[in-house]
């Protein structure tokens, strides 16, 4: 880890602004694709380790994008390979389960390995450091202008670096997306109120059992489980390997994820639900074998023991107009610089499915080696075409997988209502091996790098 102070230079080629999961992906990208370490600036608004856990999953198109920058090693000995997903309904029965086994011709990863985004980030982060590559912070960017010599990106601070080069990795709420003006709107047209009621408040937590739920959960192959019914929907799955659960929680006992949707009309939850809340949304809309009920539970009633992190949140999906911009002086129209965006700066849609920070990651490692095969061969106005195609290419990436967001949104508003017809087609067509197959090539991101 990185614990000297360093002087924030003046100037840099390349500026990324935020350093979660995308900008230290990014970064390590373009080391990697030969760009040298001095030319590159990360900046990061919060201290090293203050992001919270968020994601779980990385599919198996992430793993080989990580893999192509030598970062995946520790991420697949440290997370959970979940072999499968199951399906549960209401009542704690089974509705479908995928099999990612099914992948095995496909990847070397015929799994999602599960993990804490915080792990992902520390583990993304040591590998940074092995490469001599330093973040800048605390440094919240505030403003930005062409100058000479490139896009001047000023600080909370007063400092300011200028760089030919910005990469906007810089979350949902992007500074440097909004400065530069680009448009961030669900490629729909719907706004945040016209999302589902029932599924677009959601609580997730990490936290840790009473007892043990090895009886419940089986380890191979179906370690996930999402149940659907009336109330709601919900979700647990395992979050690592004990090495993670020590490092990243301090904890003894396993820690797991759960996450479950609050109906718009039951009003606004805390936004950091405590043990109470999750109990009793457990014992509401969990399966019957992780209630703390015995009337539901007879043989193993269990509870929450410890949350080690939670948060509530509303869902809703959007995307940059642009993920590309070429921002010139008013006066010298040759000064400026390029702007790209990755990651939750550029798209941003709801949990469900994991799908938010895969993208995210492989938009970032593909960045990496476009931008480096540009600053080896041109100076920033040579060859825009190149980066240019690339961000649209990226720009169809994530339409893609916010249309299949909103599929898997909308089937889980479906399986919500048993006496529908719907419903009963739903559970005809998860029972043919040719659709589990294709939901299966779907979540793993495969066909959409
Ligand atoms: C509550 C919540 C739950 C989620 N759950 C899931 C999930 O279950 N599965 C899933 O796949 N995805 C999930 N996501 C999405 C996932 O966390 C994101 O896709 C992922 O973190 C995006 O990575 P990023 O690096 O693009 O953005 P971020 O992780 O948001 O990182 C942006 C970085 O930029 C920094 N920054 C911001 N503004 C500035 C500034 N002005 N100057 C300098 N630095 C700045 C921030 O400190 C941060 O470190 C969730 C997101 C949220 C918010």
């Amino acid at each position: 880890m990185s614990t000297t102070s360093r002087q924030l230079p003046s100037s840099t080629k390349v500026l990324i602004v935020g350093a979660g999961p995308s900008g230290l992906a990014a970064a390590i990208s373009l080391i990697k694709h030969g760009v040298s370490v001095q030319d590159i600036v990360i900046v990061d608004s919060v201290h090293r380790g203050d992001n919270t856990s968020r994601a779980t999953v990385l599919h198996a198109a992430t793993l080989e994008a990580l893999e192509s920058i030598d970062c995946v090693q520790d991420l697949v000995s440290s997370g959970i390979h979940m072999k499968g997903m199951r399906l549960l309904d209401g009542k704690g029965s089974i509705f479908l389960t995928n099999d990612f086994s099914s992948l095995n011709s496909y990847t070397k990863y015929p799994y999602s390995c599960v993990i804490s985004q915080a792990y992902t980030e520390a583990s993304l982060n040591k590998q940074l450091d092995a490469l001599s590559g330093y973040v800048f912070r605390p440094l919240k960017a505030v403003g930005m202008k062409p100058s000479e010599g490139g896009l001047e990106v000023t600080f909370e601070n007063g400092e300011s670096v200028t760089a030919p080069y910005v990469v906007a990795a810089d979350g949902a709420r992007s500074v440097i997306r909004s400065i530069s003006g680009i448009n961030f709107a669900d490629p729909d047209g719907l706004t945040p109120d016209e999302m589902d009621p029932r599924t677009s408040q959601i609580v997730l937590a990490d936290v840790s059992f009473t007892n043990s739920l090895e009886h419940a959960l089986p380890t191979d192959p179906f370690l996930g489980s999402f149940a659907v019914g009336e109330q709601g929907i919900f979700l647990i799955a395992p979050l690592g390997h004990p090495k993670v659960h020590s490092e990243i929680y301090n904890a003894e006992d396993p820690v797991y994820r759960i996450g479950f949707s609050i109906p718009l009309d039951k009003g606004e939850g805390p936004s950091q639900p405590g043990l109470e809340i999750l109990q009793k949304y457990i014992d509401q809309q969990g399966p019957p074998f992780l209630s703390s009920d015995p009337t539901r539970n007879p043989n193993h009633p269990i509870h929450v023991k410890k949350v080690y992190w939670s948060t509530r949140f509303r869902t809703h999906s959007a995307i940059a107009d642009v993920f590309f911009k070429r921002i010139r002086g008013d006066v010298d129209r040759q000064n400026g610089g390029v702007v790209m965006l990755v990651g939750d700066a550029a798209h941003i849609h709801s949990p469900i499915g994991g799908q938010g920070m895969n993208l995210c990651i492989r938009d970032s490692i593909g960045l990496g080696a476009t931008l480096a095969q540009h600053i080896h061969t041109s100076n920033v106005d040579d060859h825009l075409e190149v980066l240019r195609n690339f961000a649209e290419e990226r720009h169809g990436k994530a339409l893609k997988q916010i249309g299949m967001t909103k599929r898997f949104v909308r089937m889980v508003g479906t399986l919500m209502n048993r006496f529908s017809i719907q419903y009963w087609v739903l559970y005809l067509l998860g029972n043919i091996p040719f659709v589990k197959r294709n939901l299966t090539w779907q979540l793993s991101g495969l066909g959409n790098r």
